[in-house]
């Protein structure tokens, strides 16, 4: 089986960001920048199916700029066998980033394409279930559990009040959610190893895919700030408070 994982670079979870003084967007100057979170698991879950024999080859793909040559390579140094940059420095959005994912799968040809269930910078979570509908594949979105069943892939979802298992029939589109591995660090050997695993590098243009965008940003503000809270001297004070505040 065949496994296209799309990996995106965002701004690291780590990073307390600042909004633009002209409210357009966030701040990038000097910020440090990581793969999506839940493309590590996807990664991470490519690279186990390969390390099991269910997987023949593992491709990485990020749309981005120049310096998603080092997301790619992360993902290479976890096991990833090559890579594709999708050159832009423009911003893209999911549907944009699911055409050129249907090109690419288009001289691909994966079994299964696995992609975080979201990216942490636009919280988007439309990119994989927008991909399914160009293709018309089969989705299983918020993955918990991947399992091969013969030709199909059996994948446990989280929903609200429990799991739900669905099967797909491949090829399929599957989307990854948190609990479903813990991503591992790529060793430094495994580091060394990624730089000389191949990237080629395209650009939108060539996929005869417009860019443009579609939406167009009123305003990014700061989330309000929450204010203090106070310590009280015992349980009757507490519930006084309360009362007094109307919550109780
Ligand atoms: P979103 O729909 O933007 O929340 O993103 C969901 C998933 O789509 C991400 O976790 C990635 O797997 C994939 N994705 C989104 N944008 C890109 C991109 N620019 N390059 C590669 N993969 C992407």
């Amino acid at each position: 089986m065949k496994v296209l994982v799309p990996v995106k670079r965002v701004i690291d979870y780590n990073v307390k960001v600042r909004v633009k003084p002209d409210q357009t967007g966030v701040d990038l100057a000097n910020v440090k920048m990581s793969m999506n979170p839940f493309d590590e698991i996807s990664v991470e879950e490519a690279v186990r199916m390969k390390e099991a024999g269910t997987a023949t080859e593992v491709v990485i793909v990020s749309i981005g700029p120049k310096q998603a040559q080092e997301t790619i390579r992360t993902a290479l140094a976890m096991g990833g066998d090559r890579g594709i940059l999708i050159n832009t420095d423009e911003t893209v959005e999911p549907l944009a980033v699911a055409k050129i994912l249907a090109k690419v799968i288009a001289d691909e040809s994966p079994d299964l394409v696995l992609l975080g269930k979201q990216a942490i910078d636009d919280d988007s979570n439309q990119t994989g279930q927008m991909l399914a509908a160009l293709l018309d594949w089969p989705q299983g979105t918020f993955a918990y559990k991947i399992e091969k069943d013969g030709d199909a892939l059996t994948v446990t979802r989280e929903v609200d009040g429990g799991l739900q298992t669905v099967k797909l029939a491949t090829p399929a589109i599957v989307t990854v959610d948190l609990r479903l591995n813990e991503p591992r660090y790529a060793s430094l050997p495994n580091i060394m190893k990624a730089k000389k695993k191949p990237i080629d590098e395209k650009a939108p243009g060539d996929y005869g895919v417009d860019i443009s965008p579609r939406l167009s940003v009123v305003k990014v503000t700061e989330p309000p700030v929450r204010e203090a809270g106070e310590k009280v001297e015992d349980v009757a004070t507490l519930v006084s408070k309360l009362k007094s505040a109307g919550a109780i």
